[in-house]
């Protein structure tokens, strides 16, 4: 059954959702030659078997030695398992049998530390270990990706002809490239999520005010946003939303988003990004916003519990219509939000950027996410071409967006109001208008807290007309 001889481009470790489709594109679009290796070996003989068209160029292997030797040197090995322990298991199992020179790459989501972390622990080898971002989810893995390349630049080189053919491409132009050294790869991938978590929460919170401040039935709300995606909204999430709310469930014949329960599941990157955009001091609010309301929406018990001493949501009195004027409203209102979303993230990355020394290409980064994963958009050829611009120091004030925030804050504003007067929640949408208000604000509230930390702290405080560092003699409270 088995077959040897070092015939296989490069190797594949993990045979789940991602790692069995990126097999398959390597072979399909890339046309290499790919060794198929898994804890649970049949899954690897049954890749290979449900896609007899690529067979011949999928060798399904049963141990790793047996990969090893089915692999051309210098060998290429794409870890695509579930993040942290397994991926340290596999790194500790696959290291011994690879040479100086030999690529590792860990393709699944990883917490960029961790990435930092096994990069040092590998580098004494000669081997090279790469953190890899891959986004678009199971049909990115299989047709397209966006992909976010860390690691030394050198290896990039020689990873670019393996990478490219099976990449996403936007207008013809591949959407993968070397990002920075080390853990940058997976810190741009886990910042593209925490952004992903963001817009997803947003157009929730949109379809709420829909379903419960003015009535709609979800196949009329999917009619909205699939309208709204042929506007400035045009978005594959918004694209989704149209079709998962048009959807119907052949089992009861009700909406499908009817019947599902109102529990999300969460992975870790949308929390990583949350945790390294508050080590860096960077407030990513909505995103902040978004990770919290999964957190809340998993306590499904208590939120049923508190409907029945509270009163559920929807007070009467709901200003929200579904008219020309309420509907422009609210989707000028989301994009507005959105683009605050987008700006914090972006935030985050330029400050990891100089922090940890990587120079990111943020106009790069924002062509590679245009196509191939889960939040592609032509905004992002937007955000791409602000930064090619000229230097920008917050997304926010960059020229071509300054208007759109000016055209948008007044709608954001009445939504948000309405919402919170209707008891409707929308922590992403209050998020990003909060996070405007004060951004946009030249005097703002924490000479106060200045204050207070110098009285109970001797923490000192700067004056507004002179230089220097000062501590007051308070009152003694
Ligand atoms: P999956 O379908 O659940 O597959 C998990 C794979 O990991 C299987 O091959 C499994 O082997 C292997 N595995 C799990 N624990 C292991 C262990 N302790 N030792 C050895 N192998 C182990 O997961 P997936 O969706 O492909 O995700 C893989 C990675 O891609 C994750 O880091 C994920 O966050 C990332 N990712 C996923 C998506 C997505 O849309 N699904 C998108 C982007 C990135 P067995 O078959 O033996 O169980």
């Amino acid at each position: 059954m088995s077959e040897t001889g070092a015939r296989a481009d490069l190797g594949v470790l993990g045979m789940g959702t991602m790692g069995a489709n990126l097999a398959l594109n390597f072979a399909d679009n890339g046309g290499f030659t790919v060794a198929l290796g898994n804890r649970t070996v049949e899954k690897s003989y049954g890749v290979r078997d449900s896609n007899p068209d690529l067979a011949p160029r999928l060798v399904p292997t049963d141990s790793i030695e047996h990969m090893i030797q089915t692999l051309k040197s210098p060998r290429v090995v794409v870890i695509m398992v579930n993040a942290g322990q397994p991926v340290d298991d596999q790194i500790a199992l696959v290291l011994p049998h690879l040479d100086k020179g030999d690529i590792l790459i860990d393709a699944g989501n990883a917490d960029f530390n961790d990435t930092v972390r096994r990069e040092a622990a590998v580098r004494p080898t000669g081997v090279h270990f790469v953190g890899m971002g891959v986004s678009g989810g199971e049909e990115g893995a299989r047709h397209g990706p966006s992909i976010m390349v860390g690691g030394d630049r050198a290896v990039w080189e020689r990873l670019k002809p393996l990478l490219e053919p099976i990449s996403a491409k936007y207008e013809g132009v591949p959407c993968v490239d070397w990002l920075g050294e080390g853990g940058a790869g997976h810190f741009v991938k886990t910042l593209h999520n925490g952004i992903e978590y963001a817009d997803m929460q947003m157009i929730a919170e949109v379809y709420g005010i829909l379903r419960d401040g003015v009535g709609l039935k979800a196949g009329a709300i999917g009619d909205i946003f699939a309208d709204w995606n042929t506007r400035g909204l045009s978005s594959y999430l918004v694209e989704i939303t149209g079709v998962t709310l048009r959807e119907t469930d052949p089992d009861t014949g009700q909406p499908m988003v009817d019947v599902i329960v109102d529990e999300a599941g969460q992975k870790g990157t949308g929390r990583w990004s949350v945790i390294e955009a508050q080590k860096l001091g960077i407030g990513a609010t909505t995103l902040e916003a978004a990770v919290s309301a999964r957190g809340v929406s998993s306590r499904r018990r208590e939120r049923a519990e508190a409907a029945r001493v509270f009163g559920d949501i929807a007070l009467p009195g709901a200003q929200f219509h579904a008219d020309r004027d309420g509907l422009g409203e609210l989707e000028s209102a989301l994009e507005c939000a959105k683009l605050i979303a987008y700006a914090q993230g972006y935030a985050t990355l330029a400050e990891a950027s100089r922090e940890f020394g990587w120079n990111l290409p943020l106009g790069t980064i924002a062509r590679i996410w245009r196509a191939g994963c889960i939040i592609r958009s032509a905004f992002l050829d937007d955000i791409a071409q602000a930064y090619e611009a000229g230097e920008v120091v917050n997304l926010l004030q960059a020229p071509s967006f300054r208007d759109r925030i000016e055209a948008g804050q007044a709608n954001l504003r009445r939504v948000v109001a309405k919402a919170a007067l209707a008891g409707l929640p929308v922590p992403a949408l209050s998020a990003a208008l909060s996070y405007f208000d004060d951004y946009r604000r030249a005097r703002g509230t924490t000479n106060l807290t200045q204050a207070q930390r110098d009285l109970f702290g001797a923490h000192t405080f700067h004056r507004l007309d002179r230089e220097g560092t000062f501590h007051h003699r308070w009152p003694q409270v």
